[in-house]
């Protein structure tokens, strides 16, 4: 817990560089950024601040050296491996105020915007010049650029453009003592020492706090279109995957929902689904510059998996287009929905062995009499596995858990894969490295965060 009287004076000092209406100590307001999208997990923190620019991140920074004071940065609160959490107290920085989209810059196709902008509204403001911001978190209209280079996030369409990570270009960070550092700029290639932003990228608030962003834009593919494929069980569909994969087409995106996801996404929209009867989805996305070349990739689709034209959905008008992602896009809200404590999870795996990896899990949570529904982005193997807590008591609940995470990761390492594709460790995941990390590699990490942050204040108690 953080010190009471460095509390205070932390407070006391605040004030004087950051007008009192962006300084919060009120019990209700600190009360509801208790917590992020993770179930069942929240801290209260003492202080929340919301700065406007790197000036006042500076100085709230060399508040908290000079204090001692654990400092967590947030974005918009959308994360789910409790990363964003004071859960020891300590004073919150809340970017959502340094939310300007300040440049989009068509002569050197990049992107100059500040950590809380929306990850949304940057590919619609890319958009109005023919660029597009590719990475999509299916949480892409709620949450931050900032927690997105924060946590690495990918989303659907990494299987063709890669995450987050393969577009930041240029960084401005503050360190925990305050110093100001700028990294990168306008340009795509970068020799010159050590890659400090890719290990910004993904270093989850432990290492910098984040206060401006280079991103790379690419042309927008002038169009897309998204073809709903049923299959009679998830082994087919997996299996079409690996088909597709192997005669070199790349869709955009290629996305999948098992049998128990469908079902329950269904009962929460309470809309008919295209195909009731299937019992897993798979959900193509194909782009180009022209329709022609994206005519011929799903064309070439058709005859890999030998499909009838007639038994597939090709969703072309954006409202179409709405209709077949809504399911995929709402599976997040259906399950806290039905079970508000439920365990997600999104181990990644070697693309050959998604199938694989499917099965041994399904016959480890049937074991366990557990409820689980499998969905996620089959292309590229990140798979997002969740359990349902349903009426089982929660301490029952509570004690399980780590021993199920465990066995999932095991299984995932077994299959080639690790322990998170793109939300991240944060504090979840946190005591479950050593399952895929070796010692050396550990105290690796451990050097880095002395390195960058000797008093330990920056988010603490996250990755290592
Ligand atoms: C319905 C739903 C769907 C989702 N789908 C996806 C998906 O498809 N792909 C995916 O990758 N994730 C997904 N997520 C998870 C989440 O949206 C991402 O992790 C996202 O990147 C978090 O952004 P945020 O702004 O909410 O960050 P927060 O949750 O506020 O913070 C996340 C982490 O970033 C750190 N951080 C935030 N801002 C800064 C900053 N400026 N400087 C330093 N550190 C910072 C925080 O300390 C924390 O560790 C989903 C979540 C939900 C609820």
């Amino acid at each position: 817990m953080a010190d009471a009287a460095a509390l205070n004076e932390a407070l006391r000092l605040l004030r004087d560089c950051v007008p009192e209406e962006r300084v919060i100590s009120r019990k209700d307001i600190l009360e509801s950024y208790a917590r992020d999208e993770t179930p069942d997990i929240s801290g209260v923190p003492d202080i929340l601040v919301f700065p406007v620019s790197t000036r006042e991140v500076s100085q709230i920074a060399k508040i908290c050296s000079r204090l001692r004071v654990p400092l967590i940065p947030r974005g918009k609160g959308t994360g789910v491996a409790g990363g964003a959490l004071a859960l020891c107290g300590g004073m919150m920085i809340s970017f959502e105020r340094m939310n300007k989209i300040i440049e989009i810059d068509r002569e050197n196709l990049a992107a100059v915007v500040e950590p809380g902008a929306v990850t949304r509204e940057i590919d619609q403001a890319a958009k109005q010049f023919g660029l597009m911001y590719p990475p999509d978190p299916s949480s892409l209209d709620s949450c931050s650029i900032g927690g997105n280079v924060a946590v690495g996030a990918g989303g659907p369409r990494a299987v063709k453009y890669g995450t987050t990570r393969d577009y930041v270009i240029g960084l401005e960070c503050v360190l925990a003592n305050g110093d100001i550092i700028t990294l990168g700029g306008k340009y795509v290639k970068n020799a010159t020492g050590y890659g400090l932003i890719p290990l910004l990228v993904g270093s989850e608030g432990t290492l910098a706090l984040i206060t401006k962003i280079i991103l790379r834009l690419i042309p927008r593919p002038a169009c897309v279109i998204d073809m709903l494929v049923p299959f009679e069980d998830i082994g087919s569909a997996l299996r079409s995957v690996e088909h597709i994969t192997a005669a070199k087409i790349v869709p955009a995106a290629m996305e999948f929902m098992e049998e128990d996801a469908l079902r329950l996404v269904t009962e929460y929209l309470g809309a008919k689904m295209p195909f009731p009867a299937a019992r897993a989805h798979l959900l193509i996305e194909l782009d180009g510059l022209t329709e022609e070349e994206v005519l011929r990739q799903a064309g070439n689709i058709v005859s890999v998996l030998k499909l009838n034209e007639n038994d597939i959905v090709v969703a072309q008008t954006e409202q179409e287009k709405e209709r077949v992602w809504r399911a995929r896009r709402s599976i997040r809200e259906a399950i806290a929905r039905k079970s508000p404590v439920f365990l997600a999870e999104d181990t990644v795996v070697p693309r050959a062995d998604v199938r694989r990896f499917l099965l041994k899990l399904k016959s480890e949570f049937s074991s366990r009499n557990l409820v689980s529904l499998m969905f996620g982005h089959a292309g590229d193997g990140n798979v997002h596995v969740d359990v349902l807590k349903g009426d089982m008591p929660l301490d029952e609940w509570r004690a399980m858990l780590p021993e199920l995470k465990t066995a999932i990761y095991r299984i995932a390492a077994e299959c080639g894969g690790t322990i998170s594709g793109e939300h991240g460790i944060g504090f979840l995941k946190k005591d479950h490295l050593p399952i895929v990390m070796d010692e050396y590699t550990l105290q690796l990490m451990r050097k880095i965060k002395q390195a960058f942050d000797p008093l330990g204040i920056l988010n603490p108690g996250k990755v290592v």
